[in-house]
């Protein structure tokens, strides 16, 4: 039997090619986009027979509840790709805007994984957060993206309270995890890896992590990154 994976904010970058990676590795695939016009590309995948492609913005309760509704059988893997740089400076930016930047990269994120869990595997499930180095207050060494750092140390937070609370006692694993800096629109050209490395890693890392009873902060290599 095939296993199942949902990948949330699949439109382009990362979970566009976390969904292409899935495809190949033989997975029935579940992709969220925001606009119903960003399929196109996903469904020219090969595999795409494999693929089906819901709705959800993760800033959107209506949407995580009619996403959550609509999940077909039991999944192996939840992945919530969706992210946002936000605004540059804690300062400068309007409240409105910091708003937006925590919504989307924390709250939507962890609530919709609290959506999702009860459609995992007990014991064999994966629930992975796409955080980021820039979220590790221990290797931290620049004050620049200031905002963008603490949203994904706060996602960070929530997601270990998570496993505390809601994955640790049915054995699912809950991996926060940084893909490498990855030419897409949000790492720009100048990047250290394109999408297939990163995402290659990610999937090896998925398999690699069933049963681990942990919450782990790796990236895409599976090396430890300090909190
Ligand atoms: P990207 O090319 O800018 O793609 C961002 C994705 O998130 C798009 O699919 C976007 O959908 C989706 N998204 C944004 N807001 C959303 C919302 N409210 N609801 C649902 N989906 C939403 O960025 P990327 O580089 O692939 O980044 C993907 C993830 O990796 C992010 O969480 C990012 O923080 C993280 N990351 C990236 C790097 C890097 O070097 N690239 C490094 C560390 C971490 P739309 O097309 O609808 O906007």
């Amino acid at each position: 039997m095939s296993k199942a994976i949902l990948i949330v904010g699949a439109s382009r970058g990362l979970g566009l090619g976390l969904v292409a990676e899935h495809l190949k590795r033989g997975f029935d695939v579940v992709a969220t986009v925001r606009k119903p016009a960003d399929e196109t590309e996903l469904k020219a995948l090969p595999g795409a027979e494999r693929l089906t492609v819901l709705q959800a913005d993760v800033t959107s309760d209506d949407d995580i509840a009619r996403l959550a509704a609509k999940v077909p059988g039991l999944l192996d893997v939840v992945f919530v790709n969706a992210g946002v740089i936000g605004p540059k400076s804690v300062v400068d930016a309007s409240p409105a805007e910091l708003d937006k930047a925590f919504h989307t990269n924390v709250f939507g994120p962890i609530r919709l994984a609290h959506a999702l869990i009860g459609k995992m595997r007990d014991k064999t499930g994966v629930l992975a957060l796409m955080s980021s180095r820039m979220g590790s207050i221990g290797e931290q060494s620049s004050g620049h993206s200031a905002v963008y750092r603490s949203t994904k140390a706060a996602q960070n937070s929530l997601a270990r309270s998570l496993w505390l609370t809601e994955a640790k006692d049915r054995g699912v694993t809950v991996l926060s995890i940084h893909p490498g800096w990855v030419k897409t629109d949000m790492g720009g050209q100048n990047a250290d890896i394109d999408i297939e490395t990163s995402v290659s890693g990610i999937a090896d890392q998925l398999a690699a992590n069933i049963g681990a009873d942990a919450h782990r902060f790796i990236d895409y290599r599976g090396k430890d990154i300090a909190w």
